[in-house]
């Protein structure tokens, strides 16, 4: 009985040992691992998220059977010669190139997002989804470029020839995910700032801010989500902005409203849902003015739809459901559905 006491003293006083020993690294909050990393790679956060790979595959296939894309007109590209723009000095302005690339003027530092003047979203040139819309200004007529911002690295988004261009010709600062910078030094780019969520860097009196977003990336079989996806707020002395990136709705817009919030324009993606009703990793037009309220912007202006071969819906469907969906609302005024080249004063 006293050697069963004994045993049991020192069972204790071990336990007590070890939980102490162990207690305060695993409950302090700096060696916890942020919640979306693994250790090969990222996760959505929210609670509900699922991706069911079987059921979209097979609501794509039917789709294709039923009725190949109907893509209608395509948007109207204005004629923008770069002179404007070129000759800017601090003026905020916003040009829509096409899917989710713009030029950002603000506070005189001339930024684009997620550049792609190829002619298909795709690891090689002969086959892929091709761009059916040009881009809305010419390279060769871009204003002198500081940054870059990159959203994730999916073909639409990060676009191998255009970013190694813009280096070679502008020698601009890439702002980019986790991951993506070791991208880029394989492409022979090493002038990139590689930001996880919430983390921040200045450039120029502007503030980068990498924040959160519900999608998905990889450039082939092996490298599924093993590189960052993110939005990103860029915070100037009078104006912020939000660009969304690629996303799905979730909750953690209203975080980002709450703590960067409220912006001036905010980009938020309108196609690519049409395989679901909601879509995890792409917001549909409804759930885009949804984004927009939580993020508190001022101005929306509309992307991630009408240029490359890669959404289902037509052409007109995303404008015109998120016009529908902002009078319902009244916010109509608020929104910007701008054409290919277009330039506004924000
Ligand atoms: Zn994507
Ligand atoms: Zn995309």
């Amino acid at each position: 009985m006293r050697i069963v006491r004994g045993l049991l003293v020192v069972v204790l006083t071990l336990g007590i040992v070890v939980t102490h020993i162990t207690a305060p690294s695993a409950l302090s909050p700096r060696a916890e691992k942020p919640g979306h990393h693994l250790r090969d790679g990222f996760r959505n956060i929210s609670p509900d998220y699922v991706y069911p790979l079987l059921g979209r595959a097979l609501r794509v296939m039917r789709q294709g059977f039923e009725h190949g894309p109907v893509r209608g007109q395509a948007p109207v590209v204005l004629a923008n010669n770069g002179a404007d723009l070129r000759a800017n000095g601090t003026a905020p302005t916003v040009t829509w190139i096409g899917h989710s690339t713009f030029l950002v003027q603000m506070d005189g530092v001339n930024i684009l997002t997620d550049p792609n003047w190829s002619n298909r979203a795709s690891p090689v040139g002969f086959t892929g989804p091709r761009r059916l819309v040009k881009p809305g200004l010419r390279f060769e007529d871009l204003p002198p470029i500081h940054a870059v911002i990159i959203s994730h690295d999916h073909y639409d988004h990060l676009d191998e020839a255009t970013v190694r261009r813009l280096d070679a010709v502008h020698h601009p600062t890439f702002f980019v995910p986790l991951g993506i910078k070791a991208w880029l030094a394989g492409a022979g780019i090493t002038n990139a700032v590689e930001l996880d969520w919430w983390e921040t860097r200045k450039l120029r009196g502007l503030t980068l801010v990498c924040t959160p977003a519900q999608h998905s990336s990889g450039r082939g079989l092996s490298d599924q989500n093993r590189r960052l996806w993110a939005s990103w707020a860029v915070l100037g002395p009078d104006r912020r902005l939000f660009f969304a990136g690629d996303t799905g709705y979730y909750p953690g817009f209203q975080e980002i409203g709450e703590r960067l919030g409220p912006f001036d324009v905010a980009f938020i993606p309108i196609g690519g849902y049409s395989a679901y009703e909601h879509h995890p990793n792409h917001v549909n037009p409804e759930d885009a003015v949804q984004v927009f309220e939580d993020v508190r912007a001022r101005l929306m202006v509309p992307m991630h739809y009408g240029t490359f071969d890669l959404n289902r819906e037509p052409f007109r469907e995303p404008p015109d459901r998120l016009l529908h969906e902002a009078l319902r609302r009244g916010l109509e005024e608020r929104i910007a559905i701008l054409s290919p080249g277009q330039t506004i004063h924000w």
